[in-house]
């Protein structure tokens, strides 16, 4: 038998070879296509045991056994797993993209949202049977037919668009580089930046270090070039990318300006199309949002609550600059390089000395003991077959029973994907006794932790244990968020089980959620002892931590506000076409959000690929959206620490637990942090996080 169609348990890693990637995903996309065909058939009833269960059971075996080939491209990425997984890529994307184009599926669906059964079925299986119906709507399923076509035209359009833009931005960042020839100026620049900027220079056959304008080359460069000059011929350039004016002759070729005015125009008929005022509307269909006046609300009451400290920031760096750098003027090219040299001066601290009171072991059973305290349950070494020897594997049981179960892939490696990730293997919902269609057991889930850390030096009685960074710790706390979404679900439908269906911008709640016990202290003293002392983290080196880690968020929220708020007007309130410009917009934004103004030929929405060529469009509000909510709940932890002199709180851990983790997808997001904190949510918590409480 093809291990990789064996669902009885856990995935047969110790079994399952590239070889059987082929044979059984054909087989599963041949059975899913023949089942498909059967239950949109008129002689299948709309209802949910003859229709959506077995949808529903073939289309996990499906993402089931895919999701191991797709796991094992990500962590073990040699020749035969990569052609094996590319060979069949395809051929999936196009069975995914036919069921979300299957009209005959949509009017299945209907009809069960017009059965009499639908008032019968559970809150979460109407939900569902919801989420299936305006998906289907949103690419167009409800138009009349005369308007198909022109829709279908949109989508194609908008998608060249969108990589477009994104080639030209590529095309533009990767044409102008700085050949330096006298070290001296590169002074201030750190040593691997200038290795990396040697060794470029060496690949183009050149003499002398070559500076880019992609991430690792340009940040640097702004951050600690002492030359001023080379600051600013780099700004310049990184600055007016795929502008009007700064083609690679000065010519136009790489424009991406009148890209975002199609578009925009594009974006907007599609939104009319569908029966919405404008396309931030369609973003916000899904989303926890509920209007743009609403988000729009959300940032510009951030943006006030945030001004007075961004403008402290501003003295403060401006003075710094002129007092102690000579600056009598602070310049675009001039800021990220004075607050780097303010920074040091304020609250210098080496990663290095930090590294040594975090290391693995220590780290681990820490962030094992908050999830045990948090939520009264064991988490304990388990076996099973795994995809490398430095993989572990734990389960979580509560009351002697099982909860989950996850993997825990720690270690950088040259086949494993860079980053840190959660995914799923298993996911929890309630089994179907084959026998009589009866309630069966619980399926548990099991989840996948991956993230890229040092590995431990040497090896047997030699051996040291790696030491992570504090942002690794970091890391590591974000992915279990994901990962106890995941695995403390208690919802017994699987496709808003977990993080199924659960709301975009709120699904970073549980995982930024988690990264705040990384900066409790008494969280801190016990994961940490220093690898050759084995004391823990001392007081004066975590509080410059904390000051290092607030510096100048006043300013850093109202850059997010600024970009955030143009997203949004952009796609609300301004209508392609009718006088105003884009840059027209962004100078309004500007003058109402920022408190430095950057030169007039900067052109950033022309680089702005978030949202002009992934998928953020009238979304990216949601990085401060989902901050505000996990800020906000934890601050739930720090009231009950007031009495109990501890934010692991057990009582406030079991209902974090039942109306957030344990409910999922199953109900909107708003409801479940209205359920935990007993009102809607307020920026106030995490501007208090960031340094920037309002003195009562
Ligand atoms: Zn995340």
């Amino acid at each position: 038998m093809n291990p990789l169609l064996d669902f009885s348990g856990l995935p047969r890693f110790d079994a399952i070879l590239p070889d059987h990637v082929t044979p059984a995903i054909r087989q599963l996309l041949t059975e899913n296509r023949a089942l498909i065909e059967r239950l949109v058939g008129a002689a299948t009833p709309a209802s949910w045991d003859d229709f959506v269960q077995p949808m529903l059971d073939a289309g996990e075996r499906m993402s089931r056994a895919w999701g191991i080939v797709g796991h094992l491209h990500s962590v073990n990425d040699v020749p035969s797993w990569r052609e094996a997984y590319n060979g069949m890529l395809p051929e999936v994307s196009s069975f995914y993209a036919e069921l979300g184009q299957n009209l005959a599926l949509f009017a299945k669906y209907k009809a069960l949202s017009e059965a009499a059964e639908f008032k019968t079925l559970s809150a979460a299986r109407r939900r569902i049977i919801e989420n299936e119906l305006r998906d289907f709507r949103l690419s167009g399923a409800e138009l009349p037919e005369d308007k198909k076509p022109r829709f279908k035209e949109i989508q194609e359009e908008l998608s060249a668009l969108g990589a477009k833009f994104s080639e030209n931005l590529l095309d533009a960042t990767n044409a102008h580089a700085e050949m330096v020839d006298n070290e001296a100026e590169l002074a201030g620049l750190p040593d691997d930046v200038k290795a990396a900027a040697r060794q470029a220079a060496e690949k183009d056959n050149q003499p002398g270090w070559k500076l880019t304008l992609h991430g690792p080359s340009i940040g640097p460069v702004l951050d600690f070039a002492e030359n001023r000059d080379l600051r600013a011929r780099m700004y310049r350039a990184y600055a007016t990318r795929a502008a009007e004016f700064a083609g690679p002759t000065g010519s136009v070729d790489w424009d991406n300006g009148p890209l975002i005015d199609r578009l925009l125009a594009l974006r907007a008929e599609e939104a009319l199309m569908l029966g919405y005022a404008n396309f931030a509307e369609v973003s916000l269909a899904p989303k926890m949002a509920d209007t743009p006046a609403q988000v729009a609300k959300f940032l510009r009451d951030l943006a006030s609550k945030a001004r007075p400290f961004a403008e402290k920031d501003r003295t403060e760096l401006s003075v710094f600059a002129n007092k102690e750098l000579g600056l009598a003027e602070l310049e675009a090219w001039d800021r990220s390089w004075a607050s780097e040299k303010l920074k040091q001066a304020r609250y210098s601290f080496s990663d290095k000395d930090v590294k040594q009171y975090f290391p693995e072991p220590k780290v681990i059973q820490g962030l094992f003991r908050v999830i045990e305290t948090l939520f009264a349950v064991k988490v304990a070494p388990d076996t099973a077959p795994v995809w490398n020897p430095d993989v572990r594997f734990y389960r979580i049981e509560r009351d002697g029973a099982l909860v989950g179960q996850f993997y825990l892939d720690l270690y950088a490696r040259d086949t494993k994907r860079g980053g840190a990730w959660m995914d799923e293997a298993i996911t929890r919902r309630q089994l179907l006794n084959p026998a009589g269609g009866q309630k069966g057991g619980i399926q548990t889930p099991v989840a996948y932790l991956n993230c890229n850390f040092p590995a431990p030096v040497g090896a047997g009685e030699n051996m040291r244990p790696a030491t992570f960074s504090h942002d690794d710790v970091i890391t590591l706390f974000h992915e279990c968020g994901h990962g106890l979404h995941h695995l403390l679900t208690q919802v017994d439908e699987l496709p808003v089980s977990g993080i199924h269906g659960v709301e975009w911008d709120a699904v970073e709640l549980p995982s930024q959620f988690m990264e705040n016990f990384c900066w409790e202290w008494d969280v801190l003293q016990g994961m940490t002892a220093h690898a050759d002392t084995g004391e823990s983290l001392p007081r004066i080196l975590y509080d410059k931590m904390i000051a290092a880690k607030n510096f100048q968020s006043g300013l850093q929220t109202l850059r997010q506000v600024e970009l955030g708020l143009f997203d949004l007007l952009l796609h609300s309130e301004f209508v392609p076409g009718a006088g105003q410009s884009v840059l027209d917009l962004v100078a309004q934004v500007r003058r109402e959000v920022a408190v430095f103004t950057p030169p007039e030929w900067n052109r950033f929405p022309n680089s702005f690929s978030h949202i002009f060529g992934g998928g953020y469009a009238a979304g990216y509000y949601s990085y401060k959206w989902a901050e505000v909510l996990s800020a906000d709940a934890y601050e739930a932890f720090e009231e009950a620490s007031r009495k109990t002199g501890s934010t692991l709180d057990a009582a406030t851990g079991e209902r974090f637990w039942r109306e957030i983790l344990a409910v999922g997808g199953s109900r909107p997001a708003l409801d479940s942090f209205t359920a935990f904190r007993g009102r809607a949510p307020s920026p106030d918590a995490l501007l208090r996080h960031s340094g920037m409480a309002v003195a009562a």
